[in-house]
């Protein structure tokens, strides 16, 4: 899987979750939108989120709700990552 966008950037990676989708234990990679227009033919406007995880074994990608996003971005905790867990991502689309 390849991402390819200006306005996406790694963003880090979660600690081990449960995929909702496969079932399996992963680590997401967490990327980050920075321009707010949209990505992967997601419109991030209309879903006003900002902060996306995506599994390794299914490539199922979710939105992290958008309170932790925000928790994410201002914390220079280095486990902040660990904020991020099944309860709250939200599955947008599948990118097989
Ligand atoms: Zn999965």
């Amino acid at each position: 899987m390849k991402i390819a966008a200006d306005n996406i950037k790694e963003f880090g990676t979660t600690e081990a979750i449960i995929c909702p989708r496969c079932g399996k234990n992963v680590f997401m990679q967490l990327l980050k939108a920075t321009n707010g227009v949209g990505v992967l033919n997601v419109p991030l406007l209309t879903f006003n989120i900002d902060l996306f995880a995506i599994c390794p074994e299914c490539s199922s990608m979710f939105a992290v709700n958008n309170d932790i996003a925000k928790k994410i971005g201002s914390s220079n905790k280095t486990n902040k990552y660990s904020m991020v867990n099944e309860k709250n991502i939200t599955f947008l689309k599948d990118l097989k």
